[in-house]
């Protein structure tokens, strides 16, 4: 199938469009670079550099690629970063993705596969968390994304492009030759490993007074690897759908932290900071509803397999992709 993909250079991204490829699919790509890095694309990737911003150049490349699929992965995705400057998240998930979804019709293309989030669930009443959740968002993140679900469905209404939402819990881990390498490093399975790379002195974790047992926050990690197999199934769907992208095990932050300690051999020192606003304590997907529909079943499900791959690839690039 032919399937255009905005942001392949970043985390998500460039992994899936790496799956994509090995699987037989003819792919384009374009991504600004800003979060993404120009190594991370595959070279058997046709790679155009723009903004989805950019709304004329975005329908003409993306129309002369002619695709039967697009995937929109392009976005921010930082909590944190919401809270403090909502605009951003306003302005690129919904505003740039919008141009995204009209150059996706102009195109003529069938579907668009949609990275959504568990964070347009805000804090669930129960956990695991199925599709029929209500989604109460609790920061612009991931309102941003609720939002832009909320515009796939009129536009299947109204233009016909059908859609399959995936609603992403915590990607993690790396393929051989790709993984995750942010500029500013949030996330907590790179930060983690930077100390026995020897690039920081200490983790720090966000709040232990959480509602959890061992009070640090609980998240749902989903190898990467599996989660590009959740977008390649997702291309076989003809109905729209959405679907929660999870293993349905909860790890938390002291948890991780011991197997990473495991596997790496490090003490890895770690120091508690304040709760970070945003942050819901628990959030573990109920995902029965994709490997019913789609068959999808993780193959690396266990946050040792997803914490050795990380470990894997962070140490043969311990500058990431050094940019
Ligand atoms: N976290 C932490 N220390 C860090 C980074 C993250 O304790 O240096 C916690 C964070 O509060 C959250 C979990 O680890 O509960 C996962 O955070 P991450 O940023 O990786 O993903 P998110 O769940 O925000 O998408």
């Amino acid at each position: 199938m032919k399937i255009f993909v905005s942001g392949g250079a970043g985390y998500i991204g460039s992994l899936c469009v790496e799956y994509l490829i090995n699987e037989g699919h003819e792919v384009a790509t374009i991504d600004n670079l800003t979060e993404g890095h120009r190594k991370a694309v595959d070279p058997r990737a046709l790679f155009v550099e723009g903004d989805l911003a950019d709304r004329e150049k975005l329908i003409k490349t993306v129309s002369d690629f002619k695709p039967e699929a697009v995937m929109h992965f392009a976005a921010n995705a930082l909590v944190g970063e919401s809270m403090t400057n909502p605009s951003k998240y306003y302005r690129n998930n919904v505003a740039s993705g919008l141009n995204f979804l009209d150059a996706a019709v102009a195109a003529g293309a069938r579907t668009f596969i949609f990275s959504s989030t568990c964070a347009t669930y805000g804090i669930p009443e129960k956990v695991p968390i199925d599709e029929r959740t209500p989604q109460r968002p609790i920061n612009p993140y991931g309102h941003s994304k609720l939002m832009f679900e909320q515009i796939l469905a009129w536009y299947e209404k109204i233009h016909g492009i059908s859609h399959v939402i995936l609603r992403y819990f915590n990607a993690a881990g790396a393929s051989e030759k790709f993984g995750e390498d942010h500029r500013i490093e949030t996330h907590i399975i790179p930060n983690v490993l930077r100390v026995p790379l020897g690039k920081k002195n200490q983790v720090e974790i966000f709040g232990d007074k959480h509602a959890t047992p061992d009070g640090s926050c609980i998240r749902d990690y989903i190898h990467i690897l599996d989660l590009a197999q959740a977008h390649a199934l997702a291309l076989t769907r003809t109905e729209s759908a959405c679907y929660n992208v999870g293993t349905g095990e909860g790890v938390s932050v002291m948890q991780l932290l011991d197997m990473a300690r495991k596997i790496t051999g490090h003490s890895i020192p770690a120091v508690v900071k304040d709760a970070r606003p945003g942050d819901p304590p628990r959030l573990i997907a109920a995902a029965n509803r994709i490997a019913k529909e789609l068959g999808w079943k993780p193959k690396h499900p266990k946050i040792q397999q997803i914490l050795e791959s990380a470990w894997a690839w962070h140490q043969a690039h311990p500058d990431g992709y050094g940019d």
